[in-house]
This record gives C-alpha cells, sequence and structure tokens, in this order.
C-alpha cells in the first residue's frame, strides 16, 4: 500500500505505525520518510542514488525529523513543531516527522498535535509509531493511517540472524539460532541484540545451545522437564535438590519458574491435541519425548492446578517475595501433594488423580470379599478357635478379638497421614469405632475409593497397628439412594 501510494503521490500526511517493539515500525518510517522525496522511485522504493535520497542518506536532510517522544512529551515541545511546519521544506518535497514512542507524550501534547494534524499544511507528513495502540487518543486515531506491524515469524528471524551470523563470520550452530529466535519472541531487533551479545568477545569459537544459554542466562529445559518427571512421581526430596542445583548455579529463578510454566502449557497442548507443533519450548528431539510421556501422565486437572499454583508463585516472586528459593520450594511441595491445598483446582486435580488410579474394579473386589467369607465359614467349621491366626479379618460376631482398647480417632487419622489420600477421605468421614473395629460412614464416591483393596488393606493395617489383630474396617455409603455419578457432579452437591 505504501509503495502504490508514493509512486502515485497520493500520501496520507500522517501515518500511525503501531506493533510490538524490534517489529521494525521506526525502519519502515525512515524508509517511507525518503520515499516521500525520492526524485526517481523504483517500484514505490526510494532510488538511492538521486540528490534527495544522497542527502537523507548523509544525515543532512534538515527536512526530515525524528523525535522521541519519550523525552519531547511535553507541551511545549509540540508547540515549537507546530510553529515550524508552517514553513515550507529546505531541501527536499516534504517535510517529514517521525515521531516514535508517541503514547508517551502528555494530554495537552497530543491536543496541539491534533491542532496540527487537523489542518495539515501542505508538503508535511507525519509518521507516529507506537507499541501501545491503546494509549493513543481516538481523535488522533481517526485522522491516521493506521499500519499494524505483526510479530515476526521465528523462522524468519532465525534465517535472519543465520545470515547476519555467516556474514560477520560467526559460527553459529543450528539449535542456538532456533533459541536465539524463539526468545526473540517476534522481535527482530531484539534477536539481533540477543546475536550480538552472544558473539561478543569470540574470536573463532562455536556459538552452540549450551553457550546460549549459558551467555543469556535461560537455563536450559533438562531441569524443568526433570522437575516435572520428579512431581509425577510424587519425589519431593528429588524435587527440593533440583531446585538447590538451579539456585546455587546463580541462574535466574524468575526465568526458571517462567521455563516452567511454559512447560506445564506444552505438556497440556499435547496432551489434548497430540500435536507437537504446538510445542512453545524450544526443545530437542529428545526432551519432545520426555514431554509426550510426561502428557500421559499428568491429567488435564492436575495441570490447570500446576498452571495456577505456578503462575500464583510467578506473580508473588515479582511483588512480594524477598526469597524466591522459598517460594519455589513450597510450589513443588504443592505440585507433589494436592491435599495440601483446598482451592477447588487443587480437589479437581486430586479427584482427577484419584480417578487415574482406579484400576481395580469392583469385580474383582467382590471377588475378594467371596473369598473372605469362604475362610470365614471354614474357620468356623473348625472346632480349634485360632483368634491369633493371620487370616482375613472378619465380620464373624462370635470371634472375640485380642484387642487392647478402642483408640482414638484422632490417633487413627494420626497413623493415616502418610497416606495423604487415605487420610483426606478419613477427615471428611464420620468414622466410629464399635466393638468389632471400625466403620466408614462416607459419601458414595468416597466410599468407591475405600472399598478398593489397596485402601482396605491400608485402612486395616492402620487400624491393627493401633489396636492388634482381628479388627474389620467397613465401610458404608451415606446416601446408596444416591445413583453414582462423575466424581466432580459429586463434589458440587458437598
Ligand atoms: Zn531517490
Amino acid at each position: 500500500m505504501l509503495k502504490n501510494q508514493c509512486s502515485t503521490e497520493k500520501t496520507s500526511h500522517a501515518y500511525l505505525f503501531c506493533g510490538s517493539r524490534g517489529t521494525g515500525k521506526t525502519t519502515a518510517a525512515k524508509i517511507l520518510a525518503k520515499a516521500v522525496n525520492c526524485l526517481s522511485l523504483k517500484d514505490g522504493n526510494p532510488c538511492g542514488v538521486c540528490d534527495n535520497c544522497i542527502l537523507v542518506d548523509s544525515g543532512a536532510a534538515t527536512d526530515i525529523n525524528e523525535i522521541d517522544a519519550a523525552s519531547n512529551n511535553s507541551v511545549d515541545n509540540i508547540r515549537d513543531l507546530r510553529d515550524e511546519v508552517v514553513y515550507s521544506p529546505a531541501a527536499l518535497k516534504k517535510r517529514v516527522y517521525i515521531i516514535d514512542e508517541v503514547h508517551m507524550l502528555s494530554a495537552s501534547a497530543f491536543n496541539a498535535l491534533l491542532k496540527t494534524l487537523e489542518e495539515p499544511p501542505e508538503n508535511v507528513a507525519f509518521i507516529l509509531a507506537t507499541t501501545e495502540l491503546n494509549k493513543i487518543p481516538s481523535t488522533i486515531l481517526s485522522r491516521c493511517q493506521r499500519f499494524e506491524f505483526r510479530r515476526i515469524d521465528s523462522d524468519i528471524i532465525k534465517s535472519r540472524i543465520e545470515f547476519v551470523a555467516k556474514e560477520e563470520g560467526i559460527n553459529l550452530q543450528k539449535e542456538a539460532a532456533e533459541l536465539i529466535a524463539r526468545l526473540a519472541d517476534g522481535g527482530m531487533r531484539d534477536a539481533l541484540s540477543m546475536l550480538e551479545s552472544c558473539a561478543g568477545g569470540l574470536t573463532d569459537e562455536t556459538v552452540d545451545l549450551a553457550f546460549v544459554q549459558d551467555r543469556l542466562g535461560v537455563s536450559g529445559a533438562d531441569s524443568a522437564i526433570t522437575l516435572l518427571e520428579n512431581i509425577a512421581e510424587k519425589n519431593v526430596g528429588s524435587c527440593l535438590k533440583i531446585i538447590s542445583a538451579i539456585h546455587l548455579s546463580a541462574k535466574d529463578l524468575n526465568s526458571f519458574l517462567g521455563d516452567l510454566l511454559k512447560l506445564v502449557r506444552d505438556i497440556l497442548v499435547l496432551s489434548r491435541t497430540g500435536d507437537k507443533n504446538l510445542i512453545s519450548t524450544f526443545l530437542s528431539d529428545e526432551e519432545t519425548d520426555r514431554l509426550s510421556d510426561l502428557s500421559k501422565s499428568f491429567k488435564t486437572e492436575e495441570l490447570l492446578y500446576f498452571s495456577a499454583v505456578l503462575e500464583d508463585t510467578y506473580f508473588r516472586l515479582g511483588r512480594y517475595s524477598s526469597n524466591k528459593r522459598f517460594e519455589i520450594e513450597m510450589a513443588v511441595i504443592k505440585l507433589c501433594d494436592p491435599s495440601l491445598d483446598n482451592s477447588s483446582s487443587a480437589l479437581a486435580a486430586r479427584i482427577s488423580a484419584l480417578e487415574n488410579a482406579k484400576v481395580s474394579t469392583p469385580i474383582i473386589f467382590e471377588k475378594v470379599k467371596i473369598e473372605q467369607q469362604a475362610a470365614a465359614e471354614e474357620e468356623e467349621e473348625d472346632v480349634v478357635e485360632q483368634a491369633t491366626e493371620e487370616a482375613e479379618p472378619k465380620k464373624s460376631e462370635t470371634k472375640q478379638p485380642k484387642r487392647k482398647r478402642l483408640p482414638d480417632i484422632k490417633e487413627f487419622l494420626e497413623k493415616l497421614k502418610k497416606e495423604p489420600q487415605l487420610y483426606a477421605f478419613a477427615e471428611v468421614s464420620n468414622l466410629q469405632f464399635t466393638e468389632n473395629g471400625l466403620t466408614i460412614i462416607c459419601e458414595p464416591f468416597v466410599a468407591n475409593m475405600l472399598k478398593q483393596k489397596t485402601s482396605l488393606i491400608k485402612l486395616e493395617d492402620a487400624l491393627k497397628e493401633l489396636c492388634g489383630e482381628g479388627f474389620t474396617v467397613t465401610i458404608s455409603d451415606k446416601k446408596e439412594a444416591v445413583e453414582e455419578k462423575s466424581s466432580l457432579d459429586d463434589l458440587k452437591i458437598y
């Protein structure tokens, strides 16, 4: 569009270039300023050889003014400009004012500028550039032709910095270029300055991935992935060791937390779509495989809980925290054990984990129960009483178990603390100790979980530790009439 306008000499008197930093707004503004003054345009581009182009290139053209609104934002600056624009250009065809960071102008400066834009003198063009479109008054917007500068695709940035590196004789490896392109987040200028800082001081060394990570202070994804793997295994000790190692290596914990958040997002995307192209973090093939393994071991609810905790920690690191390491450690402990958190996302994560672990079906349980009953009947036939027998505890009323005493509910809960899931369930249920053992009256979906063989054995073990052999654990539904629903629905009912 700009080229067409230049070649047909139908340029506007005011342009607004907006977009994120490093996407070429000021560069485009300078080219446009040159093009509107060029004497022999080539397809709308400045020729670079005519008198005007040479004058602009030499930097001596007084008709092209670059103003930085960040430091010249007062109304007086704009008034000076207004007094100046009435004069015709000194040497070129048009006076061009490039106002950078125009959103920094004060309200009265904007008003003064508006006057000029309303009645523009002949032979004057304004090119305004901004990163924050929302701060430009609508009266200004409506008088400018607006062009939006998009973020540059990371592939384009990559090939450009590879080109620059080659021209500059820098041995830049492919992975290193990819990492820089990703970190630049669509800004070419950022990518080029990162390349410069990586290559600075090098003689003929290779710029490889590790070098870039080290130089730019970004920890590799490796430690973040290892941390997530340990969280998946609920291995708090190893998690804390990883954080300690990162802390000691003087890598920035904020950026590590950022990496962790991005990875959680990537795992979430991977588990929902299975599409490896949507991964935003820079990963090697091996790391991508590890990530896709991780996507299978976490449920969506868990990942959403992770991102909530990490997001919260990220916020606290920036605002309040004086001890970043401590904050991250607390977050990781929370991630390893959602039972420590009472938020609804933590509950959803816990339920999801339970649903995931629900391997043994009720049919198997029934089978175990039948076997237990059969064993009990056999025993009853036996004349000799064997109260101390290791056999399964049973509901048989005829036998008096050798108990020490009836335990306290608090003591029992204390015993269960090493099994966080069971502890959580027991805590919300009604526990009653009877002659024969323990009755747990609970919600239907909790009953389903507790009735699983693995849970029952753990409960009975805890009971055995407290009061000796021969006690039984009975699970009963609080509302047997309530039909079984998904556990999340149950949660809402209570
Ligand atoms: Zn020219």
